[in-house]
């Protein structure tokens, strides 16, 4: 397996520290908003490769974190709360909006069919394990106390930049976006473990700790998350390339200070997905998420898809026309797939082998999404007997995950179900009132959306258009 390593910056193999185990690390949803688009296909990306090494024989321990508390409007640390600002918006307290974010990005994810990380852990509760790794870093001198908060030292490491090739000054990020400089800070570059003090709106959830009533910083989170689940050695840690800097780069310098030793092998950084308008954003509040896409009428395996037929360094750009073509696609690879004759027969070992190789190949070169997709409508015009191919079929879509051998793959879910059975309702009562414009114009709306709707005596019944 062969894998781009941002620490590096080169593909190369990748060779875990226990043999047959791999330690991934993944940066979680901040849950002040549902997910967007752009979100989940980071998260798609990082799903392939967490199954593509499980493909090859990898027992893969994954674990995620929600970060529920201290990820400031920049990314630096400056700027208000996140989760406050949302709680503002909604008139919710921070506990309800982290609950209810939470659980629409694990509804999120199920439809995507991502694997559910084995462990995931909010932010909030390792309150104890940023305490422990703080206090270790200020007796160890790599952290100082400053206007009530302590920060990380960066000066105290040989090379703070390892996985940039950032100079100081393009690090006030934070300063850019809010005009504003910390003066506590020894080095710019230096960034908030632990705040008592915010020049911005005062923070909702504290906690004791030896330097006051306070909060952590967002960078901590992720470092004392993985330590605490995966250990002192990751083989790999994952999240999108706007996470390289600051996050990573600080994550880096907290831990290695405090383990003295290296942490992480592998970074996997996943680029952007990008709308007609440019960088989707959370912050900003306008950006589509997968429940616009369902309404829309659209499968959110077709979105999966969409992100599959894409190497996951690329940007990609996302447009409704784009969307309607994989949709299209995928209902024709259903299809055919389903055209496949079921029953018993030998099985091609010589294909069967081929295409395993194949499609592995693939992958193993960096996650070759795209390729992994020609390798198996090569399959479907192959010369053999449509039992091999259903085999191998079902081998590929332990990765693509793609729902290709699903009966019902057409399936439709319950938020679809929902405002379909609402339109129909609507339908009969204007159909009662004899308003037949009205009626027609929810059928088309309906259509649209490839929802076919039929009148039997048995009531009206629907399904999703094929090709
Ligand atoms: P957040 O919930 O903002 O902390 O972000 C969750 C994950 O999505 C992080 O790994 C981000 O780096 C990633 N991310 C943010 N915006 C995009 C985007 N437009 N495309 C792909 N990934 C993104
Ligand atoms: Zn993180």
């Amino acid at each position: 397996m062969k894998i781009y390593n941002t620490l590096t910056k080169k593909v190369e193999p990748f060779v875990s520290i226990e043999p047959n185990k791999v330690k991934m690390y993944t940066c979680g949803p901040t849950v002040y908003n549902y997910a967007h688009i752009g979100n989940l296909r980071t998260y798609i990306s990082e799903d392939v490769l967490q199954k593509t090494l499980e493909f090859i024989g990898y027992d893969v321990e994954r674990c995620m974190n929600i970060t529920d508390v201290g990820h400031l409007t920049s990314d630096g640390d400056t700027g208000d709360d996140k989760m406050k600002l949302a709680s503002e918006r909604e008139n919710k307290t921070v506990l309800e909006i982290a609950d209810y974010y939470t659980q629409t990005f694990l509804k999120d994810i199920e439809k995507l069919n991502i694997k559910k990380p084995a462990i995931i852990s909010k932010a909030t509760d390792n309150i104890d394990e940023y305490i422990k790794i703080i206090t270790k870093l200020l007796e160890n001198d790599k952290a100082y106390l400053a206007g009530g908060n302590v920060y990380f030292d960066t000066s105290k490491l040989n090379d703070y930049y390892v996985l940039t090739n950032h100079k100081t000054d393009d690090l006030l990020i934070g300063a850019r976006e809010s005009v504003l400089i910390d003066n506590n800070k020894k080095n710019q570059a230096d960034f908030v473990l632990w705040f008592t003090k915010s020049k911005f709106t005062d923070q909702e959830q504290k906690w004791e700790s030896p330097w006051g009533l306070g909060y952590p910083g967002w960078h901590i989170e992720c470092s004392a998350i993985s330590m605490k689940y995966l250990g002192e050695y990751l083989d790999i840690h994952c999240g999108a390339v706007d996470n390289i800097f600051p996050h990573h780069t600080n994550e880096i310098a907290q831990c290695e200070a405090y383990l003295n030793h290296k942490w992480c092998n592998y970074w996997v950084h996943m680029e952007f997905l990008n709308d007609i308008t440019g960088k989707m954003s959370k912050s900003k509040g306008e950006f589509l998420t997968l429940e616009s896409l369902i309404s829309k009428g659209y499968n959110p395996l077709a979105y999966r898809l969409f992100c599959l037929q894409s190497h996951y360094r690329k940007q990609l750009e996302f447009s409704f026309e784009a969307l309607d073509n994989t949709a299209k696609a995928y209902q024709k690879l259903l299809n055919k797939i389903k055209s496949l004759k079921k029953e018993e027969e030998n099985l091609d070992q010589k294909i069967v082998s081929d295409y395993i190789q194949k499609f592995k190949n693939a992958l193993e070169d960096d996650l070759n999404t795209s390729y992994a997709l020609t390798v198996l409508y090569d399959l479907l015009k192959e010369n053999t007997n449509d039992f091999t191919k259903l085999y191998l079929i079902k081998q590929f879509d332990q990765v693509l995950s793609l729902d290709l051998l699903k009966e019902k793959n057409t399936e439709i879910n319950s938020e679809l179900k929902d405002y379909i059975e609402q339109k129909i309702k609507e339908r009969n009562i204007a159909k009662q009132d004899k308003n037949y414009e009205l009626a027609d114009q929810i059928r088309n709306e309906l259509l649209e959306k490839n929802i076919i709707i039929k009148d039997t005596r048995q009531g009206t019944i629907y399904e999703i258009k094929g090709e």
